[in-house]
């Protein structure tokens, strides 16, 4: 699944090609994909694309917005149609990541904007969803009032993880960075190479965490994500950026998919074990 750097990478693609145009008209080809009136969201102009957690929002001069969860499989790809597969063919992309065949089976939603672009929404597993809401209404939504802090929100500290721990003593260390509510944008992905960074097993429960750990793990997350960012994502799956372009975290992975390689700290071998029902990554050797 897309997490916190996917996401915001997508997001800054948005900002990049669509803030300031306005939709013509959209297509709607799998309907449980898409809720809400489509009608509310044409000939306004985007204003702004935030990002909430694994969610984007866009928002429109006339209050509305639409809510986006890319969830397993989803895309949301910009064409801007011939000029762009010119420039596409000029940049010399490698054409494993050419948008050539859009719309395809896959595409269950597409965005015609005045102009010529498109976006295209596709989703292979349709687990995704798209929502059209009032822009007052969307912080009281489930999907967003429920969200802990951002990775890198200031409030988001030793502290505060130990508060976190103390509420929900019973979690395991890995189930704790994976649930939306105390921080929100880490996946099994993230999780698992943040607690290799940090030294810390995913099986500790997160109660018996000191606070010079959480001050280590903390740091670890950051980084791990910002490095997320510098190489456009991780595409170990379906993930593209909104040029069609796969990223290139999946490279430096130090755990996460690498059993039965050595520990890059040279101690043993990268271990799979399951945590709270997900597949998880360590090393048994270097991870206390
Ligand atoms: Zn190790």
């Amino acid at each position: 699944m897309p997490e916190l750097p996917e996401v915001e990478i997508v997001k800054r693609g948005l900002e990049r090609r669509i803030v300031g145009l306005e939709i013509e008209s959209v297509e709607i080809r799998l309907a449980k994909i898409f809720q809400g009136d489509h009608e509310k969201i044409l000939n306004s102009k985007i204003t702004q694309i935030q990002r909430h957690a694994k969610m984007l929002e866009i928002d429109f001069a006339n209050s509305q917005s639409l809510l986006i969860h890319l969830k397993m499989t989803g895309q949301l790809i910009f064409d801007q149609k011939d000029t762009d597969k010119r420039s596409r063919v000029a940049g010399g992309h490698p054409s494993k990541d050419w948008v050539a065949d859009l719309p395809n089976q896959f595409t269950h939603v597409v965005f015609h904007f005045k102009g010529g672009g498109v976006l295209y929404f596709n989703d292979i597993r349709r687990f995704g969803y798209i929502k059209v809401f009032d822009q007052k209404d969307l912080a009281k939504t489930k999907e967003i009032s429920s969200l802990g802090p951002s990775p890198f929100a200031e409030s988001f500290d030793e502290k505060y993880l130990l508060g976190a721990t103390a509420r929900r003593p019973k979690l395991k260390i890995k189930q704790l960075l994976m649930d939306q509510s105390i921080i929100a944008g880490i996946g099994n992905i993230y999780a698992d190479e943040s607690l290799f960074c940090a030294g810390i097993s995913p099986l500790r429960m997160s109660s018996q965490i000191t606070k010079e750990e959480f001050s280590k793990l903390i740091k670890c997350i950051r980084g791990v994500l910002e490095l997320a960012l510098e190489h456009g994502g991780s595409s170990e799956n379906t993930f593209v950026n909104t040029e069609g372009e796969r990223g290139g975290m999946q490279n430096f992975f130090k755990v996460y998919r690498q059993t039965g390689q050595d520990c890059p700290n040279g101690c043993g071998k990268i271990k799979r074990i399951v945590v709270g029902g997900r597949g998880t990554h360590y090393c048994p050797a270097c991870q206390k």
